[in-house]
């Protein structure tokens, strides 16, 4: 079979060794003859994989001790939702800033529950999107918590500053950025992320939550959606996406396998600078993020010359390079490079990118 990269933005590549490990276990997993996804989640062995995912992710993000780590469902959305319920009442504000697709879903969100407020928004720099920091002064300290998505999956924007918030309590969305490189988490009232790009398969999603903003939930809240409920039980209140579970927990042995977080931001800064060096060398390829907001995990690119979109993503599937699509909100192209795409898989792109440039140009 043909080597094939997959760039796509979620769900997406998992590391190579996890789906070998995986496969080799799908219908034997620990000799007991079944399938890991045929266990009860209260046996001893599956909780024994459980509590070592969640050890290893607490290793690997140095989560401190008075923060809870929950495995719950709903994936990145289902949080949109779980914040306001758990961390806000109906007449509480809640700030967002609005830094593309997804922060704004957060937002729409939100104010079905509680006054959602927007104190920032995207904006323009020398005619490309640039993320600008807001001032601390427009921050209502008496606002219930702060939401941010510092890497938008749709847009290609990132930013590396953390929204100054004074007291508030900030919530971060890091669906598409999570375990990409070291964050502070002490510096967070709550971090969640979807599971299906950095982490594992979709569905699943990891809520990281200071304990003291636990236990407020409202009254209302789907107790599946309770923070306090998934942590008093080691988030197994109902039956758990245990096979996802399962999976992520390989992905964090793997990870640490690779020397951690660290080693992985510095694959994943020599990916990104491969390729928006291709991008910028030419005038053929271009990106409409400015350089201080360009995310290392989402690359949305553009051709000079849109009519040659098609033939560019069917050659590139045809040289086993997958999913570029961009998303239809954005158009062109969008290279996905998390944490399972190898350097290799980025260096053949731009190779691809420069030989079509070289024939259509
Ligand atoms: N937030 C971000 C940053 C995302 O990229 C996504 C999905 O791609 C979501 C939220 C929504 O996640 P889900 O589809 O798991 O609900």
């Amino acid at each position: 079979m043909k080597e094939v990269f997959n760039f796509s933005a979620g769900p997406a590549k998992l590391p190579e060794a996890v789906m070998q490990k995986a496969q080799a276990e799908f219908t034997n997993w620990r000799d007991s003859g079944c399938s890991v996804m045929e266990v009860s989640h209260r046996g001893k062995d599956f909780i024994e994989i459980a509590a070592k995912a969640e050890q290893d992710l607490r290793e690997l993000l140095s989560v401190p001790k008075n923060y809870h780590v929950l495995f719950t469902h709903g994936g990145g959305r289902g949080q949109f939702a779980a914040v306001p319920l758990n961390l806000s009442s109906a007449s509480d504000t809640s700030l967002h800033l609005v830094s593309g697709s997804w922060s704004d879903g957060a937002v729409s969100e939100a104010a079905k529950y509680n006054n959602a407020v927007v104190v920032g928004e995207l904006s323009k720099k020398e005619g490309l999107h640039y993320m600008p920091q807001p001032s601390l002064a427009n921050v209502d300290q008496s606002a219930a918590y702060y939401h941010f998505c510092p890497n938008e999956t749709v847009d290609g924007i990132a930013y590396d500053w953390l929204p100054e918030s004074g007291d508030v309590p900030l919530v971060s969305d890091m669906s598409s950025t999570i375990l990409s490189q070291p964050v502070d988490v002490a510096k967070h009232g709550l971090i969640y992320a979807g599971a299906q790009k950095n982490i594992g398969p979709s569905g699943l999603s990891v809520v990281i939550v200071r304990e003291d903003l636990v236990g407020k939930a409202r009254k209302e809240t789907p107790s599946i959606f309770d923070y306090a409920l998934a942590a008093k039980a080691d988030s197994m209140y109902n039956t758990p996406p245990t096979f996802s579970w399962y999976l992520a927990g390989l992905v964090f042995e793997w990870l640490k396998e690779m020397g951690g977080v660290d080693a992985m931001a510095k694959r994943n800064s020599e990916k990104a600078s491969l390729l928006y060096s291709a991008i910028d060398s030419s005038d053929f390829y271009a990106s409409q993020v400015h350089p201080d907001n360009r995310s290392k995990m989402n690359v949305p690119f553009q051709l000079a010359n849109p009519e040659l979109d098609a033939l560019f993503l069917r050659q590139a599937q045809d040289a086993g390079l997958m999913a570029l699509k961009g998303h239809r909100s954005v158009g062109g192209m969008r290279a996905s490079i998390y944490n399972a795409m190898p350097v290799e898989g980025v260096m053949a792109l731009v190779e691809f990118m420069r030989e079509f440039e070289r024939v259509n140009g």
